[in-house]
């Protein structure tokens, strides 16, 4: 590493808190170091009302970018020059790219399960999902999976402090993707909800539970609509196996979890970054077994 790093050298960061615990910044300086990009990536614990002066610091140090983790992506999204399509749509990023001085802000998490899915060999076109979650990342999933062509997507949200935000989606998919039909739902209807996974080709968590403290719970209550043939995806990814892949495993489902999306999040920030594709096949060996 002290070889590789000079006075030219570039720097990106992901902002956050906790970042501590992050697989990014392994991530990234294996992948400028197999690639010969002369850049460095560290993490800066940064909360959220800091995010401001990280932005300008961001410009004054002319770094090409940074990731930025929870809780900051909504604050992050009101200092960017421009907004890609989803970006703007959810209101939030998690990877900024600063060009000379001029920051777009995207958000790669939706982009990182739909290319999860193809990973695994599974085409969002002309399909039917349903989502649990109306947070950060399942307002992400839901978005790119309707701008890259889902048929159908039902949501699925408790009536929390993120039912509200949840309408709103709704409504900006119905905007801005007019072919897709959205539906929302109280995830407190078992019988509708099981009615909609048994209709779906995919069904996805991207709520809290299953992810620790949570781990012994699973948001699906009645398991009567899992079967051979559905697609059953976790945007949970620790721990890896959450109750609900495992009971979906066990009534012959299809199961991808949450640490590929993780990677694929990743791959597309780096692609903005660079240019160049990250060395998944590697860095999935390295990082992701
Ligand atoms: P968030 O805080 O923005 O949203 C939390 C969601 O969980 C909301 O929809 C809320 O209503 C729901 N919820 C909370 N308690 C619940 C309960 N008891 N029953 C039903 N629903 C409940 O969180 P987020 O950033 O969207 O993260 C959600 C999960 O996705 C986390 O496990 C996070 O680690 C994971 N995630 C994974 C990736 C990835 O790349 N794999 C990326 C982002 C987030």
């Amino acid at each position: 590493m002290e070889k590789r790093i000079s006075g030219h050298t570039g720097v990106m960061a992901l902002i956050g808190s906790p970042v501590g615990h992050s697989g990014s910044p392994a991530m990234y300086n294996y992948s400028f170091e197999r690639l010969g990009l002369d850049y460095v990536y560290v993490a800066f614990d940064i909360k959220v009302e800091e995010v401001g002066d990280a932005i300008a610091a961001m410009r004054t140090f002319h770094m090409r970018g940074c990731n930025v983790t929870m809780p900051c992506k909504t604050e992050a999204a009101r200092y960017m020059d421009e907004l890609s399509p989803a970006a703007r749509i959810i209101g939030a990023v998690n990877t900024i790219v600063n060009d000379g001085g001029k920051l777009t802000g995207y958000i790669t998490d939706g982009e990182g399960f739909v290319n999860n899915l193809k990973d695994h060999g599974i085409d969002i076109r002309g399909k039917k999902i349903t989502v649990a979650g109306g947070g950060g990342a399942a307002t992400a999933i839901q978005v790119q999976c309707a701008l890259d062509g889902a048929r159908e997507i039902s949501i699925f949200n408790r009536k929390d402090a993120f039912w509200g935000r949840t309408l709103e989606t709704v409504e900006k998919i119905r905007a801005a993707v007019p072919g897709c039909v959205v539906h929302v739902y109280d995830i407190a209807d078992t019988k509708r909800m099981t009615e909609e996974i048994a209709a779906s080709d995919i069904f996805a968590n991207a709520t809290i539970v299953g992810m620790k403290p949570m781990e012994n719970e699973s948001v699906v209550k009645d398991l009567s609509a899992f079967r051979p043939g559905l697609v059953v995806a976790d945007a949970v990814y620790d721990p890896e196996e959450t109750r609900l892949l495992r009971e979906a495993k066990e009534a012959g489902c299809t199961c991808i979890g949450g640490k590929g999306m993780l990677l694929w999040q990743g791959v597309a920030a780096f692609k903005l970054y660079t240019g160049e594709d990250m060395p998944v096949a590697e860095v999935k060996e390295r990082f992701f077994r």
